[in-house]
């Protein structure tokens, strides 16, 4: 079979693999129908490591792809999902066994690997993966929004960890994907206005149509936040462009007693003003992923209702043998061109 698969940096080569086996007890094997590429998978293809794993060039060639929508094609033992079943994927293999997974906390799981980071992914035509990750989705969507699943349980995710209050003033740092995801669910769950900073006028204006009250470049942020909110400054500020300047600009556009919240990914260290955050008395709160047994089916739930809408985020429609050059070289080239590729590993789903 043919997938999509990474050597080292900049390094990704689709070629032929042998066909996977039976899935093991738990497991299923799915044709995958859909797949997702976004700025972790870009981090990852451009840098060649994440932060807690060895260089990918001293591993295994791994295929990448952790936002994947399949149907099963073969259900290992004790598994009651049917074939035939489409599935979108979590795509956290989790213990299930240490003190994080016993908290219902399993992206912090001691021995978490992912599909498409540190694990076989669904850039190909079939994936393996646990059946308790795999969940169901109603013909409300199809499986390229589907796909978009993991992307939209992060927004969840981000939204529930800000603990947000209804009436609340929201800023949200980055129109891309999971930005734009961040500010249609904080809007669902009961923000009164959401403010969308953003550099590129097509994402402002693609948040504006999605429901932001507005959007603004950075420059104009600091101005029109503080006349928004009588100058107080928004509740809470979702930072959702992993560059450390937005990071410092959200955290200082927080309004005293807000809340700032990290869900996007940098390696980046962080200066802060101890004396100004305390006399702030700010919450900064991390946010990673998701979960597969409340985050996920949620994002499921708000896809299928219609009331999160990532239809018009979805910018490419690709096959796998164009995702070097449609896919990671144009996200890296032009990024801000596109917004979700969608990868099709077996063409268009039926
Ligand atoms: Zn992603
Ligand atoms: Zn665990």
């Amino acid at each position: 079979m043919r997938a999509a698969r990474m050597y080292g940096r900049q390094d990704l080569r689709i070629e032929n693999v042998p066909t996977l086996g039976s899935p093991p007890p738990g497991w299923v094997r799915l044709k995958v129908e859909a797949a997702g590429i976004c700025g972790t998978d870009l981090e990852v293809y451009l840098n060649a490591r994440r932060s807690k794993e060895p260089p990918l060039a001293e591993r295994e060639p791994l295929t990448m792809g952790h936002e994947s929508a399949g149907v099963v094609v073969e259900a290992g033992p004790g598994v009651d999902l049917p074939v035939g079943r489409r599935v979108a994927v979590e795509g956290h293999l989790f213990c299930g066994e240490c003190f994080w997974c016993r908290r219902g906390d399993y992206a912090l799981c001691v021995s978490l690997r992912s599909t498409g980071q540190g694990a076989d992914g669904g850039l190909a035509e079939e994936m393996l993966a646990p059946a308790r990750i795999c969940l169901p989705y109603s013909d409300a969507i199809t499986p390229e929004e589907a796909a978009v699943t993991e992307p939209t349980s992060v927004a969840v995710r981000a939204v529930r960890r800000s603990r947000l209050e209804p009436g609340s003033t929201v800023a949200v740092v980055g129109g891309g994907t999971i930005g734009l995801l961040v500010a249609q669910v904080a809007r669902l769950r009961g923000a009164e206005s959401v403010v969308v900073v953003e550099p590129v006028a097509e994402r402002r204006a693609l948040a504006e149509r999605l429901g932001a009250d507005r959007a603004v470049s950075p420059d104009d942020a600091e101005d029109a936040l503080k006349d928004l909110t009588d100058g107080v400054g928004p509740d809470v500020v979702f930072e959702a462009g992993g560059r450390l300047a937005a990071v410092r600009s959200a955290v200082r556009w927080t309004r005293k007693g807000g809340r700032t919240v990290l869900v996007g990914v940098s390696g980046d260290t962080l200066d802060l003003n101890l004396m100004s955050f305390l006399l702030g008395e700010k919450e900064l709160i991390a946010s990673l992923s998701h979960t597969y047994d409340v985050d996920f089916p949620e994002a499921i739930g708000l896809l299928e209702s219609g009331k999160v809408d990532v239809r018009p985020l979805i910018t490419d429609r690709i096959g796998l043998e164009q995702v070097v050059t449609h896919g990671f070289d144009a996200l890296h080239q032009e990024p801000a061109a596109h917004l979700k590729v969608i990868v099709l590993p077996n063409g268009q789903p039926a």
